[in-house]
């Protein structure tokens, strides 16, 4: 299975420009207090393909009430960055996904390329165990199964399940499902979606 996609540039400016289109939507609806939202990125350094990153993967989008006495942090989620983790998030989906995804050597060799620790990938899986299968997305996103999908075997079954032409496809819209995981400071529901023509 062709997976060039994970050291390709395009794909990378394609999760930006959807993380973009994300943040827009987020910072016109203001804050809750019924401020203005002023950007207030914060620095990052993903792990991946540092190669294929350019300077906006340096930052995760945010934003800051500019009303004095409120200030509050929203941070919009993100179809790039996986909350707090190091690894970005498509990496996290595609080495943690044991079926759905990446051949088993395609796997392998991101795995060493990355040089992604042992303790990290099994951190990974009890996160998509313990903490995700958890979460209210989850429980939403799981009805739509017959058969269910055992947690256990999150996420790769997932991927497999999902719509979607190929495993690309797919995947962009996993990352764009799991979003709302990706920030404790904003929830709601986005009318921004992936557009796979434009991949
Ligand atoms: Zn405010």
């Amino acid at each position: 299975m062709c997976h060039a996609f994970v050291s390709d540039s395009r794909f990378y400016q394609f999760l930006l420009r959807l993380d973009q289109d994300i943040a827009m939507e987020v910072q016109e609806r203001g804050c809750p207090c019924g401020g203005v939202l002023h950007s207030a990125r914060y620095p990052r350094k993903p792990r991946g393909h540092r190669s294929a990153l350019d300077e906006n993967y340096e930052y995760r989008l945010s934003f800051c009430c500019a009303t004095e006495g409120c200030r509050r942090r929203t941070t919009p989620p993100s179809v790039r960055f996986l909350g707090r983790k190091v690894y970005l998030g498509v990496l996290v989906v595609l080495i943690s996904a044991l079926e759905g995804g990446l051949s088993p050597s395609g796997r392998r060799q991101l795995v060493d390329t990355l040089d992604v620790p042992a303790q990290t990938l099994w951190r990974w899986q009890r996160w998509w165990r313990e903490v995700f299968a958890e979460g209210p997305g989850w429980r939403l996103e799981r009805a739509q199964f017959i058969p269910p999908i055992a947690v256990a075997r999150l996420p790769g079954e997932w991927l497999a399940r999902l719509r979607g032409a190929d495993l690309l496809e797919r995947l962009v819209r996993l990352l764009w499902l799991i979003a709302p995981v990706t920030t404790p400071s904003w929830s709601g529901s986005l009318t921004v979606a992936p557009d796979p023509q434009n991949l």
